[in-house]
């Protein structure tokens, strides 16, 4: 049988690029991943999977979940807490017994060398910064910094907010700042701040910090505030002086937490996103995840819509006759619901700020409603049948 494309150049080892070379080689087509970093390194934070990601993450190989499942903490129990540590509120979290899957929190780094485990190593190339690419009727030529070039039938772009190959393509110039920076780090697991499979959420005057297992011995905090300034530190000492500052007026566990965090685990940034778009696909040019639709971090569904746009795109290869019908079907399926998710969590940012308080029942209706859209995403297994044959 005829495959839509035999050479696919992915750019990004992020959790989006490993994850649909794993679905696209699984097709017998020839997917190699770029990615501008000379390693992987143990940084970045706790990640949340949900529902979604998880089901789509299984239907693109299956096993890989169970996988991570031992890696990271499948959450039980949410717990709702003030700057000074005094409790509001604790729930069981209602998810796997709702979607069937668990929200199952992990180190970033550990998603990505579990994906990367996936691939063979010689499909992963390291030290590749693409700089530029040039597209015909025929392929895509891709150039790197390192002086390198690849030619392939199709080029996707998987390298994040500040993608690249988005802003050859489309141009629309820097992320948005939301007006928030985050603070994130992994760190040895403590018990007295933090029950097992269990995450809290603390609140201050327009500020946050979550605490969450990720399994392994380790759990992670991620401290959030209001800030106009989106300059980032100029060294790792002083992006740790800042959030010291910035959290000074927290509960001593807390500051003490991140005291002791060695400056090289903490990833500062400023919360970005972009508005979305009404194209992805160019030619032989696509994007995926970060990429095509970066999102504030308050739904938590950065990498879940990820690997849903990395399991679609697989089937849309798989089962169209051409490149083109594959890749517009492809923008059919994930840009409505992106853009949907991406304006609700520009929404739910600021609503993150406020103190907690009862929502009423109409409100808390709608909610449920948006999550069950949400987290119930089936990956569309009848576009196996091979319709157009
Ligand atoms: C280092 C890092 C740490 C992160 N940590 C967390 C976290 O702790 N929690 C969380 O929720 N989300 C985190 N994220 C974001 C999260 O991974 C994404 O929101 C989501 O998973 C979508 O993934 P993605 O693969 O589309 O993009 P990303 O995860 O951003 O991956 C993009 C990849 O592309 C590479 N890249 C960028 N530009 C180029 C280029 N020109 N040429 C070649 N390669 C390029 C980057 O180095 C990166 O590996 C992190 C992202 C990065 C890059």
């Amino acid at each position: 049988m005829k495959k839509t494309v035999e050479k696919v150049a992915i750019i990004g080892a992020g959790p989006g690029g490993l994850a649909t070379a794993i679905a696209l080689r699984k097709q017998g087509i020839d997917a190699r991943v770029y990615e501008r970093a000379g390693e992987f390194r143990p940084v970045g934070a706790g990640v949340g999977l949900h529902p979604n990601g998880l089901r789509c993450l299984d239907a693109i190989k299956p096993g890989i979940v169970d996988i991570l499942k031992c890696s990271g903490c499948k959450v039980e129990k949410v717990t709702l807490k003030t700057v000074t540590g005094e409790t509001i509120m604790t729930y069981e979290s209602p998810m796997f017994k709702k979607y069937g899957q668990p929200t199952l929190t992990i180190w970033w780094y550990r998603l990505q060398q579990i994906l990367a485990s996936y691939l063979p190593s010689e499909v992963i190339h390291l030290n590749y910064r693409c700089i530029g690419f040039e597209q015909n009727e025929n392929s895509v030529i891709t150039n790197f910094e390192n002086g390198k070039t690849v030619e392939s039938d199709l080029l996707i772009g998987a390298d994040g907010v500040n993608s690249t190959v988005r802003e050859i393509l489309i141009g629309d110039s820097q992320p948005r700042y939301v007006g928030s920076m985050s603070w994130r780090a992994v760190v040895n697991y403590k018990d007295d701040l933090l029950q097992q499979n269990e995450v809290i959420l603390m609140k201050g005057e327009e500020s946050i910090v979550f605490l969450l297992g990720v399994g392994e011995g380790n759990m992670s905090w991620l401290a959030r505030k209001l800030l106009p300034d989106s300059t980032l530190s100029s060294t790792l000492a002083e992006a740790k002086s800042r959030v010291l500052r910035e959290f000074a007026n927290w509960m001593e566990p807390v500051t003490e937490l991140i005291a002791q965090t060695d400056p090289k685990r903490i990833l500062e940034g400023p919360i970005c996103d972009r508005l979305p778009l009404n194209q992805w696909s160019y030619g032989r040019v696509t994007l995926l995840g970060d990429a095509a639709h970066p999102m504030t971090p308050a739904a938590g569904q950065g990498a879940n819509t990820t690997f849903e746009d990395a399991y679609e795109l697989g089937e849309c290869l798989y089962n169209f006759p051409d490149l083109q019908t594959a890749l517009t079907n492809y923008d059919n399926r994930r840009i409505q619901r992106t853009a949907i998710i991406q304006t609700h969590s520009a929404a739910r940012e600021k609503l993150y700020y406020q103190p907690f308080q009862q929502t009423n029942q109409q409100l808390q209706q709608e909610r449920e409603n948006f999550e069950n859209w949400m987290y119930d995403y089936v990956p569309n297994s009848e576009l196996r049948l091979r319709s157009w044959q």
